[in-house]
């Protein structure tokens, strides 16, 4: 494929299992759009509980002789499999672009990010070792290690469809478990060649499987008893369900959700460095990224002077094929989604709020040719946005982006704090002081000081407050390793070392 040729594969999307492409019992299919054109690429498989099975008993087939082989032997894997990845990350992105819609070159950025985990599974020798204490009572020793759970899932949004699994399957397989992804269905293909490289790389059979599907491979997943672990990234309510249905089941889970990451600009920004980080952090990849900036708190005179230019920088958006190199915004994923974000729109104006700009005017043949039919819609800028609105509340996931004015400092932090998301936030001041502060009271995973988009690199781990995620660990990092691992503790002697008779007292160190 070279770096302008579409991604044009139309045969169905399906699973693979057991290190082969195969339909499974074929019990359903869905659609894949492209959303650039709204016309239908390819169709997807759906798995049923027996597909989900199969993929389960193959990892657990393959998972004895994969958690014996010494981690750095895993880990050769991965690094044929990093070489793989920048062989062919263009690739990749063109599929990303073609389902999901989002610019090639935000495509590529994503791919990116998520060879930065692999590179972090690299490193599984170092990350897995353990600690050793000599001599806890005379002639005893006692250390600790990590040993791999067994079969462990993934769950994944359409938003990320290469980096997000990326949170997940290197750290999991380098640290010895066996992997059955669930992808999106909304775009599934890059899973399938992300399989096929790791096969490439020499990734025994059954250590990674993929199931397509939604809600019936879901369960079947969360119920299944080899299951030992999930990971899921995705919208609240799901990722809720997920959390309560897995727990239930006996399971270790971590469940990513949704998000409504603020933005605050104290006065003394920089208004042009504020006004590009709004303009990227809110319409970037069309407001539909878990981190993008839904609400702009605009402090003091700030608004009076920021929003004439955002005005104008959200009206000269250029919103347009995906494949266009000069673009800035391509399409919205689905149809669906278009009418949902439409409706928050509508919604935003009966409340009372200020429409600014109105992406949905946008006309969709300008955003290039066969682009009339697909999901096209312009940026959208509110103002005077309260939080009782629903506009303000909620997660809306497309390019709208709604300024509220605040007094001060005190006042933003409180409002943010008291939000039930808290994914991500970024503060835009000169004020150390104002930083210091920020961030450390505010009430949310992630901050950035003047960093619009603050994702944690590879080994710093990615994870949201409240209602963003479910669970104890953050993906991937350290945390991601532990998610992935238990803790043995050995303590050991020598017949050598061994006192007379037996002992009825809790021991001590001797
Ligand atoms: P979604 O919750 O609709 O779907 C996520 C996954 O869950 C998919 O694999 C889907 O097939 C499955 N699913 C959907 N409905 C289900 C059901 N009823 N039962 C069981 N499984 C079900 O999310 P989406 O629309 O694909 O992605 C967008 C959402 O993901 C947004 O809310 C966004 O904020 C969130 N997200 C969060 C993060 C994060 O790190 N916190 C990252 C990316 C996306």
């Amino acid at each position: 494929m070279t770096a302008r040729e579409p991604f044009t594969d139309t045969q169905d999307a399906c699973h693979f299992i057991q290190g082969k492409v195969t339909p499974g019992t074929g019990m359903g299919r869905q659609p894949i759009f492209n959303p650039a054109t709204g016309e239908v690429s390819r169709h997807v498989v759906l798995a049923s509980v027996d597909d989900v099975g199969a993929a389960v008993a193959s990892a657990q087939a393959a998972f004895p002789k994969w958690a014996d082989t010494p981690p750095i032997r895993r880990a050769r894997v991965m690094f044929k499999f990093l070489e793989l990845l920048n062989q062919h990350r263009d690739e990749l992105a063109h599929m990303i672009t073609a389902e999901h819609g989002k610019v090639f070159t935000d495509a590529q950025g994503e791919v990116a990010r998520g060879i930065d985990i692999v590179e972090f599974a690299c490193g599984i020798p170092q990350l897995l070792k353990g600690d050793h204490t000599d001599q806890v009572s005379t002639g005893i020793d006692n250390w600790t290690l990590r040993q791999p759970l067994g079969v462990v899932a993934g769950i994944t949004p359409f938003n990320f469809p290469v980096m997000v699994p990326m949170w997940m399957f290197p750290v999991a397989i380098a640290a010895g478990n066996c992997f059955v992804l669930k992808p999106s269905p909304t775009d599934p293909s890059p899973s399938l060649r992300i399989a096929e490289l790791l096969k490439e790389a020499g990734l025994p059979d059954g250590v990674f499987n993929v199931v397509q599907g939604d809600k019936e491979a879901v369960d079947a997943l969360l119920e299944h008893p080899d299951v030992r672990a999930i990971s899921f990234v995705g919208s609240t309510p799901i990722a809720n369900y997920i959390y309560e249905t897995g727990a239930r089941h006996g399971k270790r889970v971590q469940a990513l959700g949704g998000a409504k990451n603020h933005m605050v600009v104290m006065p003394d920004a920089d208004i042009e460095q504020a006004v590009d980080a709004l303009i990227g952090a809110g319409y970037g990849s069309a407001g539909e990224r878990c981190m993008a900036i839904s609400v702009a708190l605009l402090v003091g005179d700030v608004a009076d002077r920021l929003l004439p230019r955002l005005v104008e920088r959200t009206k000269a958006l250029k919103v347009l094929d995906g494949e266009n190199l000069a673009a800035e915004m391509g399409p919205i994923v689905t149809r669906a989604a278009h009418q949902r974000i439409t409706g928050y729109i509508e919604q935003g104006v009966q409340e009372g709020a200020k429409l600014l700009v109105d992406g949905r005017s946008f006309d969709a043949s300008a955003a290039g040719p066969d682009c009339g039919e697909g999901f096209w819609m312009g940026g959208t800028l509110f103002d005077h946005v309260s939080p009782d609105m629903r506009i303000y509340k909620e997660e809306i996931f497309g390019p709208v982006l709604a300024c509220v004015r605040v007094h001060d400092l005190a006042q933003a932090v409180d409002l943010i704090n008291a939000h039930e998301f808290g994914n991500g936030v970024a503060c835009f001041t000169r004020d150390g002081n104002v930083a210091r502060e920020f961030s450390r009271r505010i009430q949310v995973g992630m901050v950035g000081i003047n960093v619009p988009i603050p994702v944690p690199m590879a080994w710093h781990g990615f994870g949201g407050w409240k209602k963003s995620l479910f669970g104890d660990m953050h993906a991937y990092g350290e945390e991601g390793v532990r998610f992935y691992t238990k803790q043995k503790s050995v303590m050991q002697r020598w017949p050598e070392s061994i006192g007379k008779g037996a002992e009825f007292v809790m021991p001590t160190a001797k």
